[in-house]
């Protein structure tokens, strides 16, 4: 995207060290631009205390809010809650490094301001469950859609056992059957004899 954000820019530069707090409210806007459509209605409110030094900026961010995410099982949508806390060590170096997967991301030392949006995301993105199912009730029972989940527990339900014993199923029920009728003539002739 060429568009220029201004959104979620804090201009770190003009402000003395210290500790500066800002507030963003995160919706759909912030996904979009990364062309992420997982999740549906995000309302998220973000707080961001920046700790301004010399060379360095620690930002600490909370994230509290919802944002309806797809059920894996039932396919339909349910809300799911935030409330993240993480912080963001920020070097000030001869260029910009937004790689998460270090200690600490560095950012062009002329540079006048930061853009949160890809943090925010990030932070965001990655609390998401792996596994993403309805949550359960007070009583321990599902919340997934019940017209669905009816048809996949009819459905798939004896999947795994018919996986197991799809041998013995298809082509094991008539020789199950002849052996049975075998023992049952076995047991009268025995009982025949004796
Ligand atoms: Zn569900």
């Amino acid at each position: 995207m060429s568009k220029h954000d201004q959104t979620y820019q804090i201009p770190f530069a003009s402000l003395d060290n210290g500790q500066h707090s800002f507030h963003f409210q995160v919706g759909k806007d912030l996904f979009d631009r990364f062309e992420n459509d997982e999740l549906h209605k995000p309302d998220l409110n973000v707080d961001v205390l920046l700790d301004k030094q010399i060379n360095r900026l620690k930002f600490s961010i909370h994230a509290e809010g919802q944002a309806e995410i797809q059920c894996d099982r039932c396919l339909d949508y349910f809300t799911h809650y935030f409330n993240l806390d993480q912080n963001i060590f920020v070097r000030l170096a001869e260029e910009t490094n937004f790689n998460l997967n270090t200690d600490y991301v560095t950012l062009d030392r002329e540079s006048q301001s930061i853009d949160m949006a890809y943090f925010i995301y990030e932070i965001i993105v990655l609390s998401l469950p792996l596994k993403r199912v309805h949550p359960v009730d007070e009583n321990g029972n599902s919340t997934c859609n019940p017209e669905v989940t009816k048809y996949i527990d009819g459905e798939s339900e004896p999947s795994p056992s018919n996986e197991s014993e799809d041998e013995t199923e298809t082509h094991g029920n008539e020789a199950w059957k002849e052996e049975l009728i075998e023992l049952l003539n076995k047991n009268k002739s025995k009982n025949g004899t004796s």
